[in-house]
């Protein structure tokens, strides 16, 4: 009997460097974002300007979460209350939560089998004229076809809000994640890319909607301070009709990520060495289906998703208990009783959730979610892979 024993939620530490920055902080007590000594930057801004340049974006803001920065992306680029919002039906809680939070209504689109919103329902669903937005999550970093998507959503004049919470690091055809659309939100939260315990990134070239996010984000009347930002002017005729929202991130964090941002890339390459490892084994198993990934995706593969589809729900159950049994971690977002930190889109009940979505319950059932933290090595990757295999071989004795 093969076990594994390490944690699939245990992260790296910080590195010494964010350590050491966020020292300094405490010790001079600055913690807010507008704190600064004279005309010196804080750990915010300067995070704020080192995303935007990582990403290629003229502006950045800095959040409390990750979707704090998808509510007030939408906010930004204009939904009012009762809009209608096209949104993968496969996604995480906090991304119908800030539909929500936004006073707007999702529109949940289908499911493909490779995981990615299905390009055929949203061409769909984007038709009728009511319907303007987009909030589209990369969910699990499986890019879609970008082109094809941003086609359909041209098209039918449909605004893309990004949510990159599994993209950080990751381009379509050369282009990074989060720059297709009119505004890009990433997390920082532990078990996302970058990890400052919550908080999020919100990315934009728009000139208005940055400003416009600014304010939300609580910035009273200091906007001007603000180094990957729109100048004066265009925050003129806003900055009184735009409320506050507080909830930009504080130095603290910001002095945490920005060491981890230096070494982001590096990082990417090699959650994806652990990646092609367990995705080597699962093709050599018979009964799972691994997705493919696109010529031009470049994705990072924090986690691994796979299925089982010749088996019923009740034998998934089973063989993710058998995996578990033997200390490999597997979440399964077909439960109709949502475990952890999964749930299913009918679970989002203070949404009117009765669109039939066949097709998205059917991926969901057979689907296999695992994450594959930098704690892990090739080893170890070889040794979950020996329990996948072992734990499916007991299911079909
Ligand atoms: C983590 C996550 C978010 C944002 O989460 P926060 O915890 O608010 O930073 C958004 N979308 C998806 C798909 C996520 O996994």
């Amino acid at each position: 009997m093969t076990r594994f024993t390490k944690s699939f939620t245990q992260q790296e530490p910080i590195p010494e460097e964010g350590i050491e920055h966020a020292l300094e902080v405490m010790r001079s007590g600055r913690l807010h974002r507008y704190n600064a000594v004279g005309d010196e930057y804080t750990e915010t801004e300067l995070l704020e300007r080192e995303f935007a340049a990582y990403t290629g974006s003229k502006y950045c803001l800095a959040c409390a979460s990750g979707g704090y920065a998808l509510h007030i992306a939408m906010r930004a680029v204009g939904v009012k209350a009762g809009d209608k919002v096209l949104c993968n039906a496969f996604t995480l809680a906090p991304v119908p939560g800030a539909i929500h939070n936004a006073g707007a209504v999702p529109v949940l689109v289908e499911t493909s089998e490779d995981f990615t919103i299905d390009l055929v329902d949203l061409e769909a669903k984007a038709a009728p004229d009511d319907v303007h937005y987009l909030m589209l999550s990369h969910m699990r970093g499986h890019l879609v076809d970008m082109d094809r998507l941003m086609d359909i959503c041209e098209r039918h004049g449909i605004c893309v809000i990004e949510d990159c919470a599994h993209t950080m690091g990751a381009t379509w055809n050369g282009r990074k994640s989060g720059t297709f659309g009119r505004v890009g939100c990433f997390s920082t939260q532990t078990y996302k890319h970058i990890n400052s315990g919550e908080g999020g990134l919100l990315i934009t070239d728009d000139d208005e909607l940055m400003a416009r996010a600014i304010m939300l984000s609580g910035s009273y009347m200091l906007y001007g301070r603000h180094p990957a930002a729109p100048g004066r002017e265009t925050f003129e005729r806003i900055r009184f009709e735009t409320p506050n929202y507080s909830g930009r991130m504080d130095n603290l964090r910001a002095a945490i990520l920005r060491p981890q941002l230096r070494n982001l890339d590096a990082q990417c390459g090699r959650w994806n060495e652990l990646y092609r490892v367990v995705e080597e084994g699962l093709r050599k198993i018979h009964g799972i289906r691994v997705p493919h990934r696109a010529e031009p995706e470049y994705f990072v593969g924090s986690s691994i998703q796979f299925s089982l589809p010749q088996l019923s729900a009740e034998a998934v159950c089973g063989f993710i208990q058998r995996c578990e049994e033997n200390g490999v971690n597997i979440k399964w977002f077909g439960d109709a009783d949502p475990k952890g930190y999964t749930s299913r889109f009918d679970s989002w009940q203070y949404f009117d959730c009765t669109q039939p979505l066949p097709k998205t319950v059917k991926v969901l059932e057979t689907m296999c979610d695992m994450r594959l933290p930098l704690t892990f090595d090739v080893e170890d990757c070889k040794t979950i892979v020996a329990v996948i295999a072992q734990a499916l071989d007991s299911i079909q004795g």
